[in-house]
């Protein structure tokens, strides 16, 4: 076998999601440690024959994890925060350090880059005594491999990537860089009798980088480049910049990633002018479809031309964490949905084919694809879009008079995000519908009694804005793709979200339209409860799309404008149906950021443009809300205004006033309601603390322009708490009321 390929990193949760039920298990005290381990022992062996099955020269060691790979390094590095030394057993510091327990807070997770993936952030301060390094995982599964006759190579998270997203300050990072480095010479000097490819995650080099940053990036690599076979991974974006700086360190190659960072072309040039090894990511990673291996073959011709064949390897564009496991078990997805897809298993098949094809065949057709989901419709109402549809009727200062006629709610009026508690019975009816235990009308039955138990609760807790509760959703993007066209969903399309969690994106395939109204329904039973205003609850396109595997056949823009449309449909459906406040949240708009300053401003104009188009048909006395659930708006704050929602729905509990600041900075006029109490937390914030909060937002902006509302949606939360906090925060609005 030529060493041709090489692969990232594979699913590690397992085809059936065992390492989820192990872990919960031993979580639970059901199974022992030495069970956890052995799945462990099985998954990695089964992920290794897969790749070897595949024609993999050589299988990916140390992608495997019990939690998180950034976890795994920081004890690797002898990296672990301070706090967790207490904890002599390692395993359970190891997990206590990622849960945490009765003394210890958790270590903060966060997403790793634009994935949906969180990484333990590693808590690094000025003072910062690295232990000792502690390679015995890395060196335990590397044996595991050639036991089973696998030749790995051993991927590690490079020292960049690790102090760029410790996230300390740039005089720690000074502080520590020649420290940290001393840990990875240390660790490489034990690695290197294996005598294998060491190969360097390094996907902060695809960032904005300063001239800082490369300056370390030539000391760090200059030095381990020295240490035996090393190479460099960057992947998500091109990475040219860092390209330059590497090629005259003494590592052996490079891999980049030309699905998502077609701009590593640019640095074609200067690699044929290297002796560098390039490998090519050229299978998707991140994305769930197959790979039009036609046009892969051309650009891998495109860049033959400037490196020798010798000099070339192919690989997936990053690790193949983020797609699901196999397609083997889609039993029910429609074949025309089917056929479109590849997850981890059929993209080695993909790169394997694609080695053949370009290493031995030279030139080779692929038979051609086959999409073709468009919707006629839908095409001919996209042509016919005219600028007044991204455009509400009147500005806001107008819009606003109206509303408040309309609605003569008093000052700092209160409401909700959205959901309420999804009890484990609410869970169990909509579990029991899709099993087919229960009929539509008893389906219905159940929601209708939860939704009018809590309107009576709002009411008689006094709040201003009603909501339905959302009972009717699994999840907030998912329930609006089950009822789309163009959505498909899989059975066991898990991607592994962290430690044990899972989510199972939709399936964004082909053109997506609206057959009929998503939440009518609902919302009107809910306003035919109550006199009160009745906020209608929608999920806004931008966040549809990105929580979704969008299809890669048209520009993510065309995607996102079409379910624009079908959102547009539902505003105006409920509008005309009387419910005259509309709140389209749009929870991941700010996730959606490409990673490079120069990408940022092209997906600001279609985000914006989306969300414009799903709700300018509102009439002027209907008022549109949104919801963001982040509070860091510095960056952003001229796209957020220019979404000119009525009113917006921030997360700034934690921070006080700080974050909010910047409305009142550049003269936001239109309403906010910035959370004033956490509710990722079951505490119960006082009426002292929540009158507290409500001066503080004060102080910024005026009465008038302030909501009065929790910080996100309190579908997580108990009923008792969620009782307990909703009456202290309504409690608190009324005597701030009467005391302006
Ligand atoms: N309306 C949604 C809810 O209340 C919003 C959730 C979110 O922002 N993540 O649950
Ligand atoms: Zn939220």
């Amino acid at each position: 076998m030529t060493n041709k390929t090489v692969v990232l990193g594979f699913p590690r949760i397992g085809e059936k999601r065992e390492l989820k039920i192990a872990l919960e298990n031993y979580w639970k005290g059901s199974a022992s440690l030495d069970e956890l381990k052995s799945v462990g022992v099985q998954l990695r062996l089964r992920h290794w024959q897969a790749q070897s099955d595949a024609g993999m020269a050589t299988v990916a060691v140390n992608d495997f994890s019990f939690y998180d790979n950034m976890l795994d390094l920081m004890v690797i590095l002898g990296a672990e925060p301070e706090r967790f030394y207490d904890i002599f057993d390692p395993t359970r510091r190891y997990f206590t350090m990622a849960r945490g327990d009765a003394t210890h807070t958790a270590m903060e997770m966060t997403k790793w880059f634009n994935t949906n993936y969180h990484y333990l952030v590693p808590e690094l301060h000025e003072k910062f005594q690295f232990g000792e390094i502690n390679p015995s995982k890395i060196l335990e599964e590397y044996k595991e491999a050639q036991t089973h006759g696998c030749k790995g190579s051993i991927h590690l998270v490079g020292p960049i990537t690790f102090l760029n997203l410790s996230k300390c300050p740039e005089n720690v990072r000074a502080a520590l860089f020649d420290p940290l480095l001393d840990q990875y010479v240390s660790l490489l000097t034990v690695l290197q009798p294996l005598e294998t490819e060491i190969i360097f995650h390094e996907p902060s080099l695809s960032l904005d980088l300063t001239s800082n940053d490369l300056s370390l990036l030539k000391i760090a690599y200059n030095q381990l480049g020295k240490m035996g076979n090393v190479s460099v991974a960057t992947y998500f974006e091109h990475s040219n910049e860092a390209t330059s700086v590497l090629i005259h360190t003494p590592i052996q190659g490079v891999l980049l990633d030309f699905v998502h960072g077609e701009k590593n072309l640019r640095s074609l040039d200067l690699l044929s002018n290297s002796d560098k090894q390039v490998t090519i990511g050229i299978i998707d990673g991140r994305n769930v479809w197959t790979n039009d291996l036609s046009a892969s073959l051309r650009q891998l011709n495109e860049i033959a031309a400037y490196i020798p064949k010798e000099r070339l390897r192919l690989s997936t564009s990053c690790s193949l964490l983020h797609v699901p496991y196999s397609l083997r078990h889609e039993i029910s997805l429609e074949p025309e949905v089917k056929e479109l897809l590849s997850f981890a298993e059929e993209k080695l098949a993909e790169l394997s084919l694609l080695e053949k094809a370009f290493f031995e065949h030279g030139v080779i057709e692929f038979p051609p694809q086959t999409k073709n989901h468009t919707d006629e419709a839908v095409q001919s109402r996209l042509k016919g879009l005219v600028p007044d549809d991204f455009k509400r009727f009147s500005p806001f200062s107008e819009r606003q008079k109206v509303q408040h006629a309309l609605f003569s709610l008093p000052i700092l009026p209160t409401t909700t995000i959205g959901s309420f508690p999804q009890t484990h019975e609410i869970r169990k009816v909509r579990q029991a519908l899709k099993k087919g235990e229960i009929t539509q009308e008893n389906y219905k039955e159940s929601m209708k009694t939860a939704i009018a138990h809590c309107v009576k609760f709002q009411e008689s807790l006094d709040l201003d804005v009603l909501v339905h509760g959302e009972f009717e959703r699994n999840d907030m993007v998912e329930y609006f793709g089950e009822q789309l066209s163009g959505f498909a969903f899989s059975h066991n399309g898990w991607v592994q979200s962290y430690g044990s969690r899972c989510v199972k994106p939709p399936l964004l395939y082909g053109d997506v339209s609206r057959p009929d109204p998503m939440t009518l329904e609902w919302s009107l039973y809910a306003q035919s409860l109550t006199d009160r205003v009745m906020k209608g609850m929608l999920t806004g396109p931008v966040t549809i799309l990105n929580w979704s595997f969008v299809r890669n056949d048209q520009p993510r823009s065309l995607t996102a404008t079409q379910i624009a449309l079908a959102i547009r449909d539902e505003v105006d459906d409920l509008q005309r149906a009387g419910i005259k406040m509309i709140q389209v949240d749009e929870a991941a708009f700010k996730e959606g950021y490409p990673l490079r300053q120069e990408n940022r401003a092209e997906y600001e104009e279609w985000a914006l443009r989306s969300f414009l188009l799903s709700t300018a048909v509102a009439e002027d006395d209907t008022q549109i809300h949104t919801h963001m659930c982040y509070s860091e708006f510095t960056d952003i704050i001229r796209t957020i205004e220019s979404m000119d929602a009525d009113v917006i729905s921030i997360e700034t509990s934690r921070s006080g006033n700080r974050l909010l600041r910047i409305f009142q900075e550049v003269g936001y006029t239109q309403e906010v309601g910035p959370g004033i109490y956490d509710i990722h937390s079951p505490r119960v914030p006082s009426v002292e603390e929540m009158e507290k909060q409500i001066h503080l937002l004060l102080e910024v902006l005026p009465a008038t322009q302030l909501w009065i509302n929790p910080d996100c949606g309190l579908k997580t939360r108990g009923w008792g708490e969620t009782e307990a906090s909703l009456k202290n925060m309504i409690e608190a609005a009324k005597a701030v009321r009467a005391a302006l």
